[in-house]
């Protein structure tokens, strides 16, 4: 069909366990390039180890991932990540000594090496850097010690260290933990841009941040996939509200 032929990932069938627990079952999910996908559902329904699995982190024990038609699920982390695939944490780590723009430059080319970058980055490479900078809203904080940002602040860094890499697809595991209700509302609006240039998945389980976001959701429970739908319908879900309140 033309739908799984246009996904950019499409995880079929799989299922992961761990020592016998089955923390996936048979779970599909596809997800269009250029499109911007929200994973919500219960502690422990398996959301991260999704990701994990997709990143290569894990191994399914039967299905498989395929990102752009190709199957990654065999394909060494480094493999998948060179594909394209990138995950928040996955980022080098901030360098706390070193300005924003700094960390920001070291990242748009790692290649060159620490000292190289900081040396002498070319006109492009400032360039970069200074989008990145807007990007992530942090322009007016480009000259200060990473460590003096605050923690959203920081969490921006680290988003725009990895978007620094140009992902094709995007992984956020609950970018917005432990952020302010100002911070959750501007980390929905760089997604947005985010999901703009890149295919972006967003697990979170702030309903708030959710709503802001305002795609398509996925609602794992289980290790399966229970519903799809936007958040409009999954709230007047009977069944979706009785797996959040755990009856
Ligand atoms: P979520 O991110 O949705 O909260 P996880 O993917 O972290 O859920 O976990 C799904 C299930 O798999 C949970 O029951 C968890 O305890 C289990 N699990 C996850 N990772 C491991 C692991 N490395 N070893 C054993 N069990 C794990
Ligand atoms: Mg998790």
């Amino acid at each position: 069909p033309s739908d799984t032929h246009e996904a950019l990932l499409d995880v079929r069938d799989i299922t992961v366990s761990f020592d016998g627990f089955k923390a996936i079952t048979n779970l599909s999910l596809s997800i269009p390039k250029g499109s911007l996908r929200v994973l919500i559902g219960p502690n422990g329904a398996g959301k991260s180890t999704l990701l994990d699995t997709v990143i290569g982190k894990v191994r399914p024990d039967t299905g498989e991932v395929r990102f752009a038609g190709q199957v990654i699920s065999k394909l060494p982390e480094h493999r998948i990540a060179a594909l394209g695939i990138c995950r928040k944490f996955q980022a080098p780590g901030v360098l706390e000594g070193l300005s924003v723009r700094e960390n920001l430059l070291l990242t748009a080319r790692r290649d060159k090496g620490v000292l190289g970058i900081l040396k002498s980055p070319t006109r492009a490479e400032q360039d970069r850097a200074d989008e990145l900078l807007r990007l992530t809203g942090l322009a007016a904080r480009a000259d200060v010690p990473a460590a003096s940002l605050a923690h959203g602040e920081k969490q921006w860094l680290e988003i725009g260290m990895v978007v620094a890499a140009d992902p094709q697809l995007l992984l956020l595991d609950e970018p917005t933990a432990g952020m302010t209700a100002q911070e959750t509302a501007q980390t929905a609006a760089l997604i947005h841009t985010l999901a703009g240039r890149h295919t972006v998945l967003v697990i979170d389980h702030d309903m708030h941040f959710v709503e802001l976001l305002n795609a398509p959701i996925t609602v794992l429970h289980q290790g399966q996939v229970f519903r799809e739908g936007d958040l409009h319908a999954l709230r007047a879900d009977p069944d979706v509200m009785e797996i959040y309140l755990g009856r």
